[in-house]
């Protein structure tokens, strides 16, 4: 199991997920022998896909639901991904562990190559790339690491255990 399999959080939108229909499509593959061939430039993708391990401790996209809005291109012998990942993230509440939303924007540039660098670049298989491993990627780097369901969260027990701003304040301020 994935670390982020044992959040809680993980847990609950899992379980939100299987109450609905389970959208199945793991793989966002485009065919690039055009592009290989010289006879179109580039291919547009507008396209969704469902992530894999679409989260860390803590913090995840929506359903691993994400919408890849991308041009590809070849340059040299590889292929050039452009875009954008957009989906919705859910995440804890740093202060009260409340579930807090936003939306999820983050760019994507990638290259594909026949033979890719581990760790860099990503393979061209029969002139097929796959965008939703670099998708994932994306947009798991863009997740928030410590969101705050508002600025003056004052935690679950702000009288027993104050972990808001004015507790910052106090220690700051040396107890004045
Ligand atoms: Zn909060």
């Amino acid at each position: 199991m994935s670390a982020a399999g044992r959040s809680g959080l993980t847990a609950r939108a899992a379980r939100e997920r299987s109450e609905q229909e389970r959208p199945t499509r793991r793989r966002l593959v485009v065919d690039c022998v055009r592009l290989d061939a010289g006879s179109v430039d580039r291919i547009e993708v507008d396209d969704e896909c469902i992530l894999h391990e679409p989260g860390v401790p803590g913090a995840l996209v929506v359903d691993g639901a994400v919408r890849l809005e991308a041009v590809v291109r070849a340059a040299g012998g590889s292929l050039v991904a452009d875009g954008r990942v957009v989906g919705v993230w859910a995440a804890e509440c740093r202060r009260c562990l409340e579930e807090v939303r936003g939306p999820l924007e983050a760019p994507l540039q990638e290259v594909f190559e026949w033979e890719p660098t581990d760790g860099e670049t990503w393979p061209i298989d029969d002139h097929r790339i796959d965008l939703a491993p670099a998708a994932r990627e994306a947009a798991v780097l863009a997740l928030p690491l410590a969101p705050l369901c508002s600025e003056d969260c004052a935690g679950p027990v702000p009288g027993r255990f104050p972990t808001g701003p004015a507790a910052a304040d106090f220690t700051a301020g040396g107890g004045v």
